[in-house]
This record gives C-alpha cells, sequence and structure tokens, in this order.
C-alpha cells in the first residue's frame, strides 16, 4: 500500500515536471521558428541559396521540436487526469469538413484526393471538438503520409449500435499484422520513410487512443502490408439520438 501512494507521488511528480517543462520549451522554440520563417521571408535582407537550406532545415527541425513538445504536454495532462473535456453534442459534418479544410492544402501538394461519406442532420456525437479535431487530424496526416501521391483517402462514418464509428481509411503502404498493436505505444515507427521531412513524434496514435478513450470511445486499426490501412474509432451517440424524448438533458 505505501508503495503503491510512493509510486503514484512520483508518478504525478513526473508528469507535473513534464507539463512545466513542455511549457516553457515552446516560447524559444515559437522564437526560433518565428525568426527562421522571416528571415526565409526575407525580411531583414536578402540572403543566399545556401543560407536559404541553412534556414530551411533549422525551421523544419524546430517545428518537429515543437510538435513533440506539444505531444508531450497533451500526454501528460492525460496521464495526470488533467485533461479538462468539454463535452458536447457534435455534428460530424461539420468536424470533418472543418477538419478537410485544413489538411486541403497537404493533400493538393501530395495530389491526394478524399471521399468522405457522411450524412448530414442533427448532431451525431457526444465529445469534445478540439480533441476530435485532433484525432482526425493525426489520422489523417499519418494517411497523408504513407499514401501513394495520387491516390485516395477515405472518411467513413456511420451508428453502430450505441456508438458512432468513424474510419480513416488510405491505401499506402499498410502495416504487418505483428506491428498492428505496438504502433499505439509511445515513439514506435516500424517504417521509416526516406523524406526526413515527414518523420513524425511517434506519439500521434497513441494521444489519439488517449483522447478516444477519455471519450468513452475505441481505436483500432485494420490493415493489410503493401494495401492499406483503415482505423476506426468510435465515440458516445449524441445525447438526443439516444433518448430522443429527453433532448438535451445530460
Ligand atoms: P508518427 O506518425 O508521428 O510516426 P504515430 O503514432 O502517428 O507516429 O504512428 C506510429 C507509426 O505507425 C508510424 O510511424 C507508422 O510506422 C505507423 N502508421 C501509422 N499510421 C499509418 C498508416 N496510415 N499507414 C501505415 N503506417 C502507419
Amino acid at each position: 500500500m505505501e508503495k503503491t501512494r510512493e509510486l503514484e507521488t512520483v508518478s504525478q511528480a513526473k508528469n507535473a515536471f513534464l507539463a512545466s517543462m513542455s511549457h516553457e520549451l515552446r516560447t524559444p522554440l515559437n522564437a526560433v521558428i518565428g525568426f527562421s520563417e522571416l528571415m526565409l521571408d526575407g525580411v531583414p535582407g536578402e540572403i543566399s541559396d545556401e543560407q536559404r537550406q541553412c534556414l530551411s532545415d533549422i525551421l523544419s527541425s524546430g517545428q518537429h521540436l515543437l510538435n513533440l513538445v506539444n505531444d508531450v504536454l497533451d500526454l501528460s495532462k492525460v496521464e495526470a487526469g488533467r485533461m479538462e473535456l468539454k463535452l458536447e453534442n457534435l455534428n460530424m459534418a461539420d468536424v470533418i469538413n472543418d477538419v478537410v479544410q485544413t489538411v486541403e492544402p497537404i493533400l493538393g501538394k501530395n495530389r491526394l484526393k478524399i471521399e468522405v461519406s457522411i450524412a448530414e442532420g442533427p448532431p451525431q456525437v457526444y465529445a469534445d471538438k478540439t480533441r476530435l479535431r485532433q484525432i482526425f487530424l493525426n489520422l489523417l496526416s499519418n494517411a497523408i503520409k504513407f499514401a501513394p501521391p495520387g491516390s485516395k483517402l477515405g472518411i467513413e462514418t456511420g451508428r453502430e449500435g450505441d456508438w458512432y464509428q468513424v474510419s480513416v481509411v488510405d491505401n499506402g503502404i499498410g502495416i504487418k499484422k505483428e506491428d498492428q498493436e505496438r504502433i499505439f505505444e509511445a515513439f514506435c515507427q516500424v517504417e521509416t520513410l526516406p523524406d526526413r521531412k515527414k518523420k513524425g513524434t511517434g506519439l500521434g496514435l497513441l494521444i489519439a487512443r488517449q483522447f478516444v478513450e477519455t471519450m468513452g470511445g475505441r481505436i483500432w486499426v485494420e490493415s493489410e502490408y503493401g494495401k492499406g490501412s483503415k482505423f476506426t474509432f468510435t465515440l458516445p451517440l449524441a445525447i438526443s439520438d439516444i433518448y430522443p424524448e429527453e433532448g438535451n438533458r445530460r
């Protein structure tokens, strides 16, 4: 019992440390990113091609580090039980349209199309909008990263019993059976992409899983190596869909 309490205290201290560290790291990182962007735009003066190359490297490393810091901050909040959820009835069509608009420029760059099948209508899920957006962005950025240029991605949605189910589908490189559970662990990256710029943090799926589970759902992957992947998550139905006569009582 004594040991359990001790471990809890250590874990709390670790999470508090990670949270404040991540927070403190963001300010200088934003300066690194902001000033390299400024210099790349030529604001302080002309730069040579060689300097441009160096600055681009500083910028992409700074952005990578910022993503990592943000991910660690999110995870430490979940682990410390300090992630506050703002649960509300949400319309999936609105959330998806918004997310698709956000990723549109990267889709275009990779000549990718996205097919969304979703029914318009009353709210379908009871969830936190910001976290739901983050789940989509994490799954979509992977799909974009691993899909062949010129291919088509899909977002499929539907009701499954008492749950609302959403899938993000790609026909990219796929994931071997033995890796399909492992990829949800921290820093697990099974495929190395030749393009260094595409390298992620290895925390995206863990965060998606933590967010989905905190909101009461489940997330899993079905994939055939070499053929493509389908990541599916469930969320509780909007309250009016389960108990239509009770409206928005929750
Ligand atoms: P990151 O994408 O930042 O590396 P994630 O936690 O999001 O981290 O993903 C972990 C690993 O799972 C990836 O590095 C990749 O090996 C594998 N993976 C995730 N999504 C896909 C996908 N759609 N297709 C193929 N492999 C994937």
